[in-house]
């Protein structure tokens, strides 16, 4: 048993703490830590409520900042824990980073860091400040598992088993992310507007060729025909994982495309060009100074609020493309949840819901250590059967469409 403390209360969070509790057998004590404790008390309410807790156990609250890396050893060692599960936003990542390397407990997150007043992060992601801590982790034998959510994450561990099973060569692997469901709302971002709009408020960065391909965001956009969600339109967009597959699958063009809708394009492409996604101040006439990103997240509905009315599903995966045994090949690795499904379970809506499930199913692996690494991985440098069959027995499964047609492999 390897006790856990998970950091941050989001939606993300809500859904760590759930399938923690779920699987409390294997992991042991669970601690929640946040800024605002009131939402940890929250969250540990729900757990209680939906009777989540697998076996009688210990399950905290604590109110943290995560930027004191002092006060986060502080609190590792006081509730023994030895997995720390990162889902607060990426601005901590470093420092929560640093507070495993010093108290020697594996680290897990779901995102690259970044910094709260630099516009998005450019690649090479990882390089930029994570990987900086590799050789420490190898040196003190810490396990540190970067980007476990769903994209980054199972997408990594996708385009592995891909590799590993389905292919001798990899030419292409494009990531897919649509969001089928709808929230109701006139409008919304599914996460923290600030780190949502961020993502698209810079270039776009692929990989492809064997250098960085720069696009302007929404500059191209593809119809895909995708398994339960039908024909959707898909943006290619720069996401974290394009950085790290780019490295680790040799040879391949790595792009990411994400779902979006022309009223989504609309509302962003107004807010952007009036300035309104810029996390640089402004002075008022009134003297007041504000940062318009800061604004606009104020006023839009706070993304936790929509689980309730989410209707509708997700689906996410990577289309590759290569050759095996001389010939030519497609598959379609992916996931399709259900909002709704994830509301009735959990109390998160279904994105939230994909990027919490994985992270316990890597540390549970981490508990048991098969996936205990004792150094720092992306998620592909990890066996990807034994978290995909994890991954299926707490929430998500895994499906192929290939020329044999759709069915499940996990
Ligand atoms: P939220 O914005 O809902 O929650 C973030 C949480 O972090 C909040 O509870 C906030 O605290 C907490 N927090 C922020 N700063 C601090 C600090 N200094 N100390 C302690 N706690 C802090 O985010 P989500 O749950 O939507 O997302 C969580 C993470 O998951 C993000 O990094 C996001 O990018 C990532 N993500 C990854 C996905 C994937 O598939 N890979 C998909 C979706 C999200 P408080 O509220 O208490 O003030």
């Amino acid at each position: 048993k390897k006790n856990v403390l998970i950091i941050g209360a989001g939606g993300v969070a809500q859904v760590v703490a759930h399938k923690c509790a779920q699987n409390n057998d294997v992991l042991g004590d669970i601690h929640i830590a946040s800024r605002t404790k009131s939402k940890c008390d929250d969250m540990i309410a729900s757990v209680r409520e939906k009777k989540s807790m697998k076996v009688e156990g210990v399950l905290e609250a604590h109110a943290l900042d995560a930027l004191d890396i002092e006060a986060t050893k502080a609190l590792i060692s006081k509730t023994n824990s030895q997995i720390v599960i990162n889902v607060g936003s990426p601005f901590i990542n470093m420092s929560v980073l640093q507070a495993c390397i010093d108290t020697g407990v594996a680290y897990m997150d779901t995102a690259i860091h970044e910094e709260p007043n630099k516009i998005c992060e450019t690649p090479p992601w990882y390089a930029n400040y994570e990987w900086k801590r590799r050789e420490i982790c190898a040196e003190k034998g810490i396990t540190a598992i970067l980007g476990i959510g769903f994209d980054p994450g199972v997408v990594n561990a996708y385009a592995r088993l891909a590799q590993d099973e389905y292919f001798d060569k990899i030419t292409d692997i494009d990531i897919i992310d649509i969001n089928a469901g709808s929230h109701g709302r006139w409008f919304s971002t599914n996460f923290d507007p600030e780190i949502n709009f961020r993502e698209f408020t810079g270039r776009v960065y692929s990989w492809q060729k064997g250098e960085w391909q720069v696009n302007k965001m929404f500059e191209v956009g593809k119809e895909y025909d995708l398994p339960v969600v039908g024909k959707q339109k898909a943006y290619m967009t720069g996401h974290d994982e394009v950085h790290s597959l780019a490295r680790n699958i040799e040879g391949a063009d790595v792009r990411f495309w994400m779902g979006f809708g022309d009223h989504y394009i609309n509302v962003f492409t107004v807010l952007n060009n009036l300035g309104l996604l810029s996390e640089q101040p402004v002075k008022t006439a009134e003297g007041l100074e504000v940062i318009p990103l800061k604004v606009v997240k104020a006023v839009l509905p706070d993304p936790s609020s929509l689980a309730p009315d989410y209707t509708g599903k997700t689906c996410i995966g990577d289309l590759v493309k290569g050759s095996k045994d001389g010939k030519d090949r497609e598959v379609f690795i992916y996931n399709v949840a259900d909002h709704k499904d994830a509301y009735n379970e959990v109390g998160s809506q279904g994105i939230s819901y994909t990027a919490g499930v994985p992270p316990v199913a890597a540390a549970m692996l981490v508990a048991t250590g098969e996936w205990d690494a004792k150094t720092m991985v992306n998620v592909e440098e990890l066996d990807p059967r034994p978290f995909l069959a994890q991954m299926s027995k707490i929430g998500l499964t895994t499906w192929i469409r290939d020329e044999q047609g759709e069915r499940q492999i996990f």
